[in-house]
């Protein structure tokens, strides 16, 4: 049974998730590369100042919270997701779905072979599709991700996890639950449970899909090459939640239209000639130019984006040279970019390419090297309509007071996959709550800043989280399959 929470104004800080195919555990420490983390206090704020209040929260089934624990234990990284979903295979199978598993297999190997020449053994597409008829009406799917970060664990949960494992690049780190895809997996289990339960309320079609590797931003691609949309029945409507580091648990958040940016992830290699750091005249410095290069991208945000439109363009890594007497031959900058429509984004990767190159031409340097990844995860948008009614329907589930409509985050959640494809399926992402109420105060008066998601101390407060998310997700659900 679902107690709302009652809570009255709140603040909203929320910080999201994976991004594009990197995963080099050096990049990963603490808040991922991909990921903007606001600090609790600093930004995105809507609405006034927070004031909690202490009404009971609601609490989850305890087979549920039992559920979260073992996969908290137990996390796998991106395309490694092997225990995890059988798991929520076998969850759908007692349940009655028709299950698929193994979804994505042939993309991944062919991915890991082009990206890394090799497949690490464990390596594969995880994904599961599991379909419940229930007479006619429409198609709804329902997304959970399923992968952790490499990232060793802090939150001093006594089921904290020590699993230790190799990044499907190789790479060996620690294992951890840090962005809660383990609450989103107990949260979509909990809903199939309860849309079994409530079949007499819905008519319809239920397509509930595990996807692996959302980290990396390649899992949704893996699946929808495989067929999702021509193998299974085509969705109406897509849903998907993600746990959020900024706001207090029982409440859900939400943004109409883009909720998260595209995440462009650009290798800029700037070259040189090399030489005795006290004969600069015989040498091309790299790290003159690199330098030169990171402050001219400055005025791609500053001077070329419309102020009403928003964008970021971070140098995340600047590596060049060995010594103090030896100028380099070659400055290394790696730099994530962010943006919602896609005029920005190509104004953007434009931009970076012609002041790259340009600097390097006023410099007499050899022309840079530029690569951009292809395997962008863009924009989220949520549809407008499609977002009205299920929050409202949410509302209703948990009280309306503790829904509320938020500033869209420029992190990025490859959950967008699902809603650009031909189909443009109306799709949309909310976010729920994480934080324990009291924290959350203390936080928004000044206390101790919140963790937030990729953090190693992230322990979201995962009894309400859980079973707010599973009566909004079971809420949203119905009321689309009233069409
Ligand atoms: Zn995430
Ligand atoms: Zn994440």
């Amino acid at each position: 049974m679902f107690r709302p929470a009652a809570l009255t104004a709140l603040a909203l800080v929320l910080v999201a998730c994976g991004g594009p195919g990197k995963d080099k555990v050096a990049d990963t420490g603490g808040d991922g590369p991909t990921l903007l983390t606001p600090s609790s206090s600093q930004s995105g704020t809507v609405g006034t100042a927070a004031s909690v209040s202490t009404a009971p929260l609601p609490s989850a089934d305890p087979a549920l919270v039992a559920l979260y624990k073992r996969l908290h234990a137990a996390p796998e990284l991106s395309f490694e997701e092997s225990k995890t979903s059988a798991i929520l295979a076998a969850e759908l199978e007692s349940l009655g779905f028709e299950v698929t598993t193994g979804v994505g297999q042939d993309w991944v190997v062919e991915k890991s072979m082009k990206d890394n020449g090799e497949v690490l053994e464990g390596v594969g597409g995880y994904g599961v599709v599991g379909v419940f008829r229930n007479g006619n009406g429409p198609t709804v799917l329902i997304r959970t991700d399923m992968d952790g970060l490499p990232v060793p664990e802090q939150t001093g949960f006594p089921f904290a996890s020590t699993v230790e494992a190799k990044t499907w690049t190789g790479v060996e780190s620690n294992v951890m639950h840090a962005c809660g895809h383990d609450v989103h997996m107990t949260s979509w289990v909990g809903t199939a449970r309860e849309l079994i339960a409530r079949k007499n309320k819905w008519k319809g079609t239920l397509v509930m899909i595990a996807q692996p590797a959302e980290e990396i931003g390649l899992g949704a691609q893996a699946m929808l090459a495989d067929g999702l949309f021509t193998r299974f029945p085509k969705p109406d409507y897509n849903l998907a939640l993600h746990v959020s580091a900024g706001a207090p648990a029982g409440t859900i958040n939400y943004s109409k239209g883009f909720a998260l940016a595209n995440v462009d992830s650009v290798d800029i290699k700037v070259k040189g000639v090399g030489g005795h750091g006290a004969y600069p005249h015989t040498t091309k410095d790299p790290i003159l130019v690199a330098s030169h290069i990171v402050v001219a991208l400055q005025s791609l945000v500053s001077r070329n984006t419309n102020p009403q439109d928003s964008a970021v363009v971070t140098v995340g890594s600047f590596k060049s040279g060995a010594k103090h007497n030896i100028i380099s031959d070659e400055a290394t900058l790696l730099l994530t970019v962010r943006s919602y429509d896609d005029k920005t984004r190509a104004m953007l990767l434009d931009g970076i390419t012609r002041i790259a190159k340009a600097e390097a031409m006023a410099f007499d340097a050899p022309e840079p090297e530029i690569s951009i990844e292809s395997d962008y995860t863009p924009a989220t948008y949520n549809d407008p309509d499609t977002t009205t009614r299920t929050m409202k329907a949410i509302g209703k589930s948990i009280g309306a007071a503790n829904v509320k409509e938020m500033k869209p985050v420029m992190g990025g959640e490859d959950f967008s996959q699902y809603a650009r494809t031909a189909e443009k399926i109306p799709s949309v992402i909310f976010w729920v709550g994480a934080v324990e109420p009291a924290k959350y105060a203390a936080a928004q008066e000044g206390g101790p800043a919140l963790p937030s998601l990729h953090s190693s101390g992230f322990a979201p407060d995962y009894d309400p989280a859980i079973a707010t998310g599973v009566e909004a997700m079971t809420a949203a659900a119905i009321e689309l399959f009233k069409d």
